[in-house]
């Protein structure tokens, strides 16, 4: 089961919803993870699972988009940890965006 998340920064910058991991159906194949493109100013979910076909995407579980050291919760699947705090904001650059759990889906 896949996890809804919504980002939103301070600065007013926020996502709509997003499907976060992967439903059945194509659980072996497919996680989700947000990721940000070099030098773009969107959040997007990209399949961590077909990474090597996104070598100029960074993904929110690596320290370089979360923040390092993140103390906050996080809102995990199985491997991946998301941080709900201190995530770097594709709009103002600053560690100030937040991830929120606001449901699931199959
Ligand atoms: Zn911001």
């Amino acid at each position: 089961m896949g996890t809804i998340i919504k980002a939103s920064c301070t600065c007013g910058y926020k996502t709509e919803e997003l499907y976060y991991g992967a439903g059945m159906a194509d659980h072996g194949s497919v996680c989700k993870v947000p990721a940000l493109r070099n030098g773009s100013s969107g959040l997007e979910m990209v399949n961590i699972k077909k990474k090597m076909f996104y070598p100029d995407y960074v993904f929110y579980n690596e320290n370089i988009l979360s923040g390092f050291p993140n103390n906050s919760r996080t809102i995990d699947f199985y491997p991946i940890k998301l941080h709900t705090e201190g995530n770097l904001c594709p709009a103002c650059k600053d560690y100030t965006l937040s991830m929120a759990d606001v449901g699931c889906f199959d």
